[in-house]
């Protein structure tokens, strides 16, 4: 029985967790495996998503949201990463990436336009940043959006790595996408970017590939996508022009929350999964939980997990969405979170030897799948170098 605490701190966020983890119970673990195996992503199942009120978790519920918070995210995507991180990446792709931002930077008519369908899972959404020469470098990338006589905009360019860019193995592009891209050059002389809207069907826009053979997160779509002089109307550039790095910073901090999230989800997972097989297994004439060497990775891993734990849901509890300004924090639970989450299914691995090793008993899975975390939505290096310079700037927050 779960009780209200700093974890559930309404009545509402605990029905959220226990609505999900009955849907987790029921729909999600049975296909996790099947659906890694195969690289699929499980479209019918997302959309059950919506039919709960979950695609829409942030978004304000005139628009068919569910006008929750970061709280209530960060929930979400525990409990689903608890049974299956490639399908939760999905949906925090749908959800935070593309959902929340638009919700958090769009004007209402775009809102009126786009919401009702991405909440309802009649739409699926992406976010594309990356490009196959630029990651973390985000002011170096290089596609290109230019203003025409009738004032659309014309875009060009390549997007890598896109979660959601395609959703299904045939190729069919996401129905609708955030887009990045270089529209001029500020007065400090660096890139000016803004953000838009493309639609599935746009002439110009297409799925250059589904990127295949992940080492996990294999049950969502990766894919590169392709701007070949791609008319976007001017009704679907998303606030000002140059005003792309705002959506981004805002953005970024409830994706770093979200995939801290994750790391929780998988850590749980992890520790259930090797705190159980101590006692299952013999050796020595003993249960291998007498052993000291085994006590270690159970005993550093719980420290662990329930450090993450608090400082993640303390930075939910302190993050309003779309007020900026939570970075120290975002960046701080991603570094300890994902490395954590890794070195935490590693030792179920380890623990659980040959048997830690096989799908069948998930943890392998959830080792993979805790690798990404360390790099998508910024690397560890971009978080101890972020961390870094905003502690030089307020070195006060270490008083706080
Ligand atoms: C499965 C998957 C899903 C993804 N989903 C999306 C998505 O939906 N949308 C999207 O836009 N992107 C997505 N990405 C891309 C992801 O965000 C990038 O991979 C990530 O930002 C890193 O960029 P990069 O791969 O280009 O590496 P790079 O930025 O080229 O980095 C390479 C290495 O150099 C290091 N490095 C770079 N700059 C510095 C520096 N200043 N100081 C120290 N070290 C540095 C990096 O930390 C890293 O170790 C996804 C990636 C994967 C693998």
């Amino acid at each position: 029985m779960l009780t209200s605490d700093m974890y559930n701190p309404s009545e509402e966020h605990l029905m959220v967790r226990e609505m999900v983890r009955d849907f987790v119970q029921e729909h999600v673990e049975p296909q996790a495996l099947e659906h890694d195996r195969m690289e699929k992503f499980n479209l019918d199942m997302f959309k059950q998503l919506g039919e709960l009120g979950l695609l829409g978790l942030t978004a304000p519920e005139e628009f068919g949201g569910a006008g929750m918070d970061a709280t209530a995210a960060v929930i979400v995507h525990e409990e689903l990463s608890a049974s299956d991180p490639g399908f939760a990446l999905a949906y925090l792709a749908h959800s935070m990436l593309f959902v929340n931002n638009l919700a958090v930077n769009g004007s209402d008519e775009q809102k009126a336009r786009f919401l009702p369908g991405v909440c309802s899972g009649l739409a699926i959404g992406c976010m594309a940043m990356s490009e196959p020469d630029v990651g973390t470098d985000v002011l170096g990338l290089s596609s290109t959006a230019v203003q025409n006589e009738e004032g659309d905009w014309v875009l060009n360019g390549r997007k890598m790595w896109i979660t959601n860019g395609c959703i299904d193995d045939e190729g069919t592009p996401a129905d609708i996408v955030w887009v990045y891209a270089k529209t001029g050059v500020d007065d400090n002389g660096r890139n000016s970017l803004s953000t838009f809207l493309v639609e599935k069907g746009t002439p110009g826009y297409s799925v250059g590939q589904k990127i295949m053979d992940k080492t996990g997160m294999r049950a969502s779509n990766t894919a590169e996508l392709l701007f070949d002089d791609c008319v976007v109307p001017a009704a679907n550039m998303v606030g000002k022009k140059g005003s792309a790095l705002i959506h981004m910073m805002r953005n970024l901090e409830i994706e770093r929350l979200t995939l801290a999230a994750m790391a929780v989800g998988i850590s749980r997972r992890s520790l259930q999964a090797m705190n159980r097989y101590a006692d299952e297994r013999q050796a020595f004439g003993k249960a291998i939980r007498d052993f000291g060497q085994i006590q270690r990775h159970i005993g550093e891993s719980w420290a662990e997990f329930r450090a993450m734990r608090a400082y993640i849901y303390d930075t939910a509890r302190k993050m309003s969405l779309g007020v900026g300004g939570h970075r120290l924090d975002s960046d701080g639970i991603k570094l300890f979170a994902t490395t954590a989450a890794k070195n935490i299914a590693d030792r179920a691995i380890q623990v659980m030897g040959g048997y830690g090793y096989v799908g069948e008993y998930v943890v392998e899975r959830l080792w993979r799948d805790a690798k990404l975390l360390e790099i998508g939505g910024g690397t560890l290096e971009s978080h101890q170098k972020n961390i870094t310079k905003d502690l030089s700037k307020d070195p006060d927050a270490i008083l706080r």
